[in-house]
């Protein structure tokens, strides 16, 4: 690795944000933090500039006088000024620009989708671990990929894993099929009839990951599985039919695939999210890296099982949308948003949040192929849709 790689974290202040900072600290003179972005979190954002040295950083959140102020300030004592932006349009721009060279895609939810499909458009490798851009736009995503040569290289750890599983293989012709592993999350060992009197705090104490409120909630409901058979699905190109989930608490076992002569292939590691994001950035080489290694000189054992349906109905709703596409991925991923929302606002129960997705999805208008404003409307339609479902029950 002689040249040096120009990296863009965008949503750096969010968990992966923070982790794929520390990972750049280990990475050494070839990786340099050329941009940081985010929502609106500024003074971690002053902090991590302070830190690194970008020669940018994008405030995307909406501007108010202490933003309009923030983007002209000069910063005394540092001796590469940093150049402040507000704004998505101007974060998109920086993205497409000769500045940089990886872009580190950790925005949450919707909001990160403009900025991965410009980066995919712009012929950029993509570290994704915004899992909306493929969930909502996969064919989209896919295609800018192809056609502009962008590399998207997954962060997500099972994405990771089975990425990293394939290098033992020869293409997608020798995968009989890929296994996603899932914690089962914080309910796991919950009787089924009681998960809806789950309180907040309950569904957001995770047993083996620390992550964000949203995606903690996702995992409870395993929702956050769902999305990945979908992410899963575009990003390797597979059938759903070629996708299986098992519940493995120890999170060791990141993900498998099973080759066509039967042999199984693993990624294991303990639970740590700046190994994926490391590879990412360093693929195809590996190089030593901050997390933590298996202690072989403890005893352990790693097991797992098949994935309840009945427990998880959230699960049946990925599969199914992974298997028509077109505009149901943008409406799942809406529903669910719009109703995590509203049970961290005490709004809803744990188990609504399958029951609306469930309503939204089989009310809404399909089309099978999608251009992105058809998209963004199916979006906002979605969490309006939601919103309507808890105005009719009140
Ligand atoms: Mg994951």
């Amino acid at each position: 690795m002689s040249q040096i790689r120009n990296v863009a974290i965008l949503g750096s202040t969010g968990s992966i944000g923070r982790a794929a900072l520390d990972v750049l600290s280990h990475l050494g003179e070839h990786f340099h933090v050329a941009g940081i972005s985010c929502h609106q979190q500024i003074e971690l954002l002053e902090t991590q500039i302070e830190s690194f040295l970008p020669r940018f950083a994008f405030a995307t959140g909406p501007i108010d006088d202490s933003i309009a102020a923030w983007q002209n300030q000069s910063v005394s004592g540092v001796p590469q000024r940093t150049i402040r932006q507000h704004g998505m349009d101007a974060l998109v721009s920086f993205v497409q620009s000769d500045e940089v060279d990886i872009v580190v895609a950790a925005i949450v939810g919707i909001a990160g989708l403009e900025s991965s499909l410009a980066a995919a458009n712009a012929g950029k490798r993509l570290a994704l671990a915004n899992k909306e851009s493929l969930v909502v736009s996969g064919s989209l995503m896919m295609e800018a990929a192809r056609a502009n040569g962008s590399e998207i290289l997954p962060v997500d750890s099972e994405h990771s894993a089975i990425f990293q599983c394939l290098q033992a293989g020869r293409g997608k012709s020798d995968i009989h099929k890929i296994i996603l592993t899932a914690s089962g999350g914080p309910l796991r060992d919950w009787p089924v009839d009681k998960l809806s009197s789950a309180t907040i705090e309950e569904a957001l104490s995770h047993p083996t990951w620390q992550m964000g409120r949203k995606i903690t909630v996702d995992s409870a409901t395993m929702m956050n599985k769902a999305l990945e058979v979908i992410e899963a699905k575009w990003l390797f190109d597979l059938d759903p039919e070629q996708i299986a989930v098992v519940v493995h608490p120890q999170s060791i076992i990141h993900s498998m695939v099973e080759f066509k002569d039967g042999s199984v292939i693993g990624q294991l590691s303990p639970p740590d999210m700046r190994l994926p994001i490391q590879y990412a950035l360093t693929f195809p080489n590996r190089i030593p890296s901050p997390s933590p290694k298996i202690d072989w000189s403890q005893s352990m054992h790693l097991d797992w099982k098949p994935a309840d349906q009945e427990r998880y109905p959230a699960l049946q709703l990925g599969f199914e949308v992974a298997k028509k596409a077109g505009t149901c991925g943008a409406v799942l991923n809406a529903a669910n948003e719009a109703a995590v929302d509203l049970f961290l606002n005490k709004k809803i129960k744990l188990t609504e949040i399958a029951t609306i997705c469930r309503q939204v999805l089989d009310h809404h208008h399909y089309s099978p192929a999608p251009s992105l404003s058809d998209l963004q409307k199916m979006d906002q339609w979605g969490r309006s849709e939601v919103q309507r479902w808890i105005n009719a029950k009140c």
